[in-house]
């Protein structure tokens, strides 16, 4: 049997895929190619593109492959362009969701491990932010994200299907090894722009406000490496697959860092001056979003690897040196 990894040619998707590879576990990917990459999936993985809202596509897959478990990671993620345009983020975040539950449903699918944000708590009641926390997105991207963590609530008690959701953070970093990493066109991520300004590539960085309600003025996150995240993704498919119930886990390292941190952290971490400059705030920025992630570590035996900032940059840094074009197809 095979796990169908959708967005497997993302960013997040492509280091899930590459680590079920080094466990030897049957992989399939599918991606539509809108923000992924080819190159970023072993050219040895089984691949279909296609869209997950292609009713006939979604079904040659699940008709071809033998699969018991799907890992969904195909949505848009960018918080101020789904302040821009939210049809975009329902119809392929909510809608997406519904059409791969509904091909899953047929085909008897019953676990799904997919991705969810700190988004959905919008402004957090406390900090850090715990999994039974308020939910009320204050952009459309985390709104987007809510609906399929309650669409999938429901699909289990109508179907069966078993899911964990995971509410990402700051997601960050790179495969060590420097052969896949984050690259987004155009960019709006704080780690690869930093980077790029490090590389020469921008003159610097724009420091989204310097008024929010924190300690240094700037934003505060909290950082995860892409790694973790991915071991996180198959404790959970163990997780289900041992027989537990649904459940939902927030994924962070419990430290928050702003904005102005990050840019002194990778300074260290790169050696470069890295201009920086405050600029206006962007639309839809809470001023800090920092997880409690004592549920993931207790129950699903998370361990993360990466606990420093500046080694996570590093991995980023890495990728960026041997890939300054990114994968160079866009
Ligand atoms: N940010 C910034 N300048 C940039 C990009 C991002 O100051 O060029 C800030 C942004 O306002 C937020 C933090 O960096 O506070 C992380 O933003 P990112 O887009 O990486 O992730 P998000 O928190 O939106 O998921």
């Amino acid at each position: 049997m095979s796990i169908l990894v959708v967005g497997g040619a993302g960013y997040i998707g492509s280091h899930m895929v590459k680590r079920l590879v080094e466990q030897n576990r049957d992989v399939v990917v599918v991606d539509n190619l809108s923000t992924g990459h080819r190159g970023a999936v072993d050219k040895g993985v089984k691949f279909y593109e296609g869209d997950i809202r292609d009713h006939a596509f979604l079904k040659e897959v699940f008709d071809q492959e033998a699969i018991d478990t799907v890992v969904h990671f195909a949505a848009f993620s960018i918080v101020p362009e789904s302040m821009e345009k939210p049809l975009k983020y329902f119809d392929n975040n909510t809608a997406g969701m519904v059409a791969l539950l509904e091909e899953m449903r047929d085909h008897d699918v019953k676990r799904i491990i997919f991705s969810s944000t700190a988004a959905t708590y919008g402004v957090p009641e406390k900090s850090p932010i715990e999994e039974t926390d308020r939910q009320a997105p204050i952009n459309p991207y985390g709104e987007s994200k809510l609906m399929m963590e309650k669409i999938i609530k429901w699909a289990d008690q109508a179907y069966g299907i078993k899911f964990v959701a995971l509410r990402y953070f700051n997601v960050a970093g790179a495969y060590p090894d420097g052969s896949i990493g984050e690259d987004h066109g155009p960019e709006t991520h704080l780690t690869p722009i930093i980077l790029q300004v490090a590389l020469g590539k921008r003159d610097q960085l724009q420091i989204f406000g310097d008024d929010y309600h924190t300690p240094d003025g700037t934003n505060v996150r909290d950082y995860v490496h892409v790694l973790d995240l991915a071991d996180a993704h198959i404790l959970a498919i163990d997780y289900l697959k041992a027989g537990n119930d649904s459940d939902v886990f927030n994924l962070g390292s419990s430290t928050g860092f702003s904005v102005k941190e990050m840019v002194e952290a990778a300074r260290e971490a790169t050696g470069e001056a890295i201009p920086a400059k405050i600029a206006a705030r962007r639309p839809g920025d809470p001023d800090s979003l920092i997880a409690a992630s004592q549920k993931a570590r207790k129950i699903l035996k998370w361990n993360p690897q990466y606990d420093d900032v500046k080694e996570i940059i590093k991995t980023a840094w890495n990728w960026t040196q041997k890939h300054p074009n990114g994968y160079e197809d866009h």
